[in-house]
């Protein structure tokens, strides 16, 4: 029989049991053993589901409380200075919190580590903080205890671990830059390999005979001082005792599979989901006795694998290598849902097309049974299920639209260009009328607890439909009258009827899906439940027309119409697997387009375009970039190209840098983008500045994170600080992001104080 294995599995539990349980001990409800409980229920749980689906081991490290990185760097007792923790004690897990969240029920509050996204998933992890001389020592033992757990419940423990090169690649520090190949880093590796060594060594003195050391980076260009690092590094860590599984995924190793080839690692893990190409070179640079893991199953999205595809796949690997060949899902399972057997609401087609977690470890069983050739009656019929699934979702109706097909055939010749940007702003400001320094917010109001309740009650039937819109158009009318009021030049409706900026436009357009416990872990306990894309896009009926011609009809002041961007809801969606996402997202760019000649049709005159996930969806080796940014902009002016040239373009952005994508920003060619600049007091302008950005840009002036009332003299100051990196006359005064999370007294007191700036800016001009 061949081996089958899982690289780790969702931490959060299938009713979200985590987060409740870690909300409710940091908000002091319950106490450390409830906790404790909850952790070891869900270890329990979920290595019986991988035990039964056949896993040779089960991982054990894969768990952690907020994040696996944060876990691995407490064990390793890298605990930043402010955090008070004693170099000889354990590090205990309010210290782990407090690195997290800045406070936990015991232990004084300082400043959160900082986090940021794991490689191209929509996963946080917690930045490690690395200095000079940093030393390391085993200073939690909660990993020996977990493997013990599981040794306890009859598991095979095989621990994951983060490699040492991509530890130190994600982390950080006053002398390092964060997730990236400064070579200095390296020269903490001498340290940190003593600790690495340790920790094997216990873990082969508890019976362990497989360790898992996930090196991710692998996938990068890495620079050479790195990939020569890689022998030494190696060499110590596969000669401790345990075997040692190198695992990379999210992409291939190809390149650099000279050095990685060469490794006494006892075994070596590849994505084949998303680097199919890799495997002759894969397979050709393997020696005797290694074996080779074939992650094929795809741990990044949710449909069902063609099993018949991945044997043919795996076919030849698997005649030459024999028992040294085995299968697994591509990555962790953290980045899909759990289990596809909640969902009672999904129909049973669409229902069939779909796997989890759970239902992915059961493909992997399938798998063997098929690469064996030893399928009994139960597996022959479940075979049988996965082979109609796979041909219906092939042929279904429902993803493969004609209109929508034809439409995109002949979209190549529709035109993306406007009239220059020059001519554009002169005819929107002779429409608009925009006083200097024009005053805007990016979208959302307040969301009180009274919209989401009528939000909720009326997606439960509770509250009628002409209800609902009575109550909706009253909260559009009190914020457009609230923005007239304290001044504001641009206005917006308020997003008082939007849930979520992509679920909103999900939930409307053809060929998407909803689950309902569909939760992936983003960040600590937070969780996203993501869209499904399963067919062709469409635009059935106009999403936010009604809405925002409603708001333009209250005032003689331009309202925005606003809109979710295409690449940002192609990226907070599992997209289907079967055309290539870019072709996805221009279904998506199409529909939207209809939208925006809709909203101008019905008088609103300046529309914005939220793109906040458009750096996010750029691929992880460079040399894939420049093809992502084309389709991306394209997508982008598809979408918006065919207004009037006196219909003002907006889009917003936050979270982002712009050097590296400056030229794609620019060609996406708003005419307003506004961004998030705050926090790092302008220096995001630096790019534009460089580039000579020529449109126009609303630097976002006071943070939208705190609720603290920002002062009129220091937003003065930051937009004059900008309007000597860029012509004052192209600079639009906004807030950050949107106000949705605030509340209403600090955000009256702050765009008060905000329109009270840019008077004060356009007196002393
Ligand atoms: N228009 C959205 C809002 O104001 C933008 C959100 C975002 O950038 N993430 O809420
Ligand atoms: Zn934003």
């Amino acid at each position: 029989m061949k081996t089958i294995h899982n690289l780790g599995f969702p931490r959060i539990g299938a009713a979200r049991e985590l987060k409740r349980a870690q909300e409710s001990y940091w908000a002091g409800k319950t106490g450390l053993d409830d906790l404790l409980a909850t952790g070891r229920d869900l270890r329990a749980r979920h290595w019986n589901i991988q035990a039964r689906a056949g896993a040779q081991w089960v991982p054990v490290g894969d768990f952690a409380w907020y994040d696996h990185i944060l876990e691995w760097t407490t064990l390793l007792g890298a605990v930043p200075a402010r955090f008070g923790q004693a170099d000889d004690a354990p590090v205990g897990l309010d210290t782990l919190f407090r690195m997290a969240r800045g406070r936990a029920p015991s232990g004084t509050p300082a400043a959160a580590c900082e986090m940021t996204k794991w490689f191209d998933t929509n996963y946080h992890y917690i930045v490690p903080e690395l200095h000079p001389g940093q030393t390391y020592r085993i200073a939690r033992e909660s990993l020996f205890e977990q493997v013990a757990e599981a040794q306890a419940l009859g598991h095979r423990a095989r621990p994951v671990v983060p490699g040492p090169l991509t530890w130190l690649w994600l982390g950080k520090g006053d002398a390092y830059t964060a997730g990236a190949g400064d070579t200095a880093k390296l020269d903490l590796l001498p340290g940190l390999l003593d600790v690495y060594e340790q920790v094997l060594r216990r873990l082969a003195s508890q019976g362990v005979d497989w360790v898992q050391i996930d090196e991710p980076i692998l996938v990068l260009d890495l620079p050479q001082a790195w990939r020569e690092a890689l022998a030494g590094v190696y060499g110590r860590l596969a000669s401790q005792g345990p075997n040692v599984l190198l695992a990379t995924y999210f992409g291939g190793v190809g390149h650099n599979l000279d050095v990685v080839g060469a490794l006494p690692v006892q075994g070596l893990h590849v994505d084949l989901v998303r680097a199919p190409d890799q495997l002759a070179s894969v397979l050709a640079t393997l020696r005797d006795g290694q074996a080779l893991s074939l992650g094929v199953i795809d741990g990044r999205n949710v449909w069902r694998a063609d099993l018949d595809r991945i044997h043919e796949q795996v076919r030849e690997a698997a005649a030459r290598l024999g028992d040294r060949l085995w299968l697994a899902p591509s990555c962790s399972l953290l980045h899909v849902p759990i289990d596809l057997g909640l969902e009672s609401g999904l129909d049973n087609e669409l229902r069939s097309w779909l796997s989890f977690a759970v239902q992915k470890l059961d493909e992997l069983r399938l798998l063997r049974v098929l690469v064996d050739g030893e399928a009994d009656g139960a597996d022959l019929q479940a075979l049988a299920a996965a082979r109609r699934a796979v041909l219906d979702r092939a042929a279904s109706s429902r993803i493969h639209r004609r209109d929508v097909a034809e439409r995109l055939a002949a979209s190549v010749s529709v035109r993306r260009d406007r009239a220059p940007f020059a001519q554009r702003i002169a005819d929107q400001q002779a429409r608009l009328g925009l006083p200097r320094y024009p005053t805007t917010t990016i979208g959302s109001f307040p969301q009180t607890p009274e919209i989401r309740a009528l939000r909720r009650d009326w997606r439960a039937g509770a509250l009628g439909d002409a209800a609902y819109e009575k109550a909706i158009r009253e909260e559009i009318e009190r914020v457009v009258r609230f923005q007239e009021e304290i001044g504001l030049d641009v206005l917006v409706h308020g997003e008082p009827e939007r849930n979520d900026m992509v679920e909103y436009f999900g939930e409307l357009l053809a060929g998407f899906a909803f689950t309902a416990y569909g939760w992936v872990q983003s960040y600590g306990s937070r969780c996203v439940k993501p869209p499904l894309i399963y067919g062709d896009v469409a635009r059935l009926a106009p999403m936010t027309v009604g809405w925002s011609a409603y708001a333009q009809s209250l005032t003689d002041k331009p309202v925005k119409g606003m809109l979710t961007g295409p690449v940002t809801i192609l990226q907070w969606s599992f997209v289907r697997d079967d055309q290539p996402r870019e072709q996805t997202c221009r279904q998506i760019a199409l529909a939207l387009r209809d939208e925006v000649q809709d909203l101008e049709q019905a008088g609103v005159t300046v529309i914005q375009i939220d793109e906040p996930a458009f750096r996010e969806g750029l691929p992880l080796r460079r040399g894939d970039w420049a093809a992502y940014l084309d389709w991306a902009v394209d997508c982008f002016r598809l979408t918006t190209s065919g207004v009037r040239d006196d219909t003002q373009i907006h889009t917003h952005m936050c979270y982002s840098e712009f050097n590296d994508i400056i030229e794609s920003i620019a060609a996406m060619d708003a005419d307003v983008i506004t961004i998030e600049t705050s926090r790092s007091n302008m220096d995001l302008l630096g790019a534009f500045e460089a580039f000579a950005y020529p449109n126009d840009i609303g630097p976002g002036v006071y943070d939208i994170h705190s609720p603290n009332v920002p002062r009129e003299e220091w937003m003065v100051d930051l937009v004059r600080h900008a309007a000597r990196r860029l012509p004052a006359e192209r600079l639009w005064v906004n807030p950050d992001c949107g106000l949705k999370t605030r509340g209403w007294p600090e955000t009256r007191a702050a765009l008060q104080a905000m329109v009270q700036a840019a008077r004060m800016l356009r007196e002393a001009a």
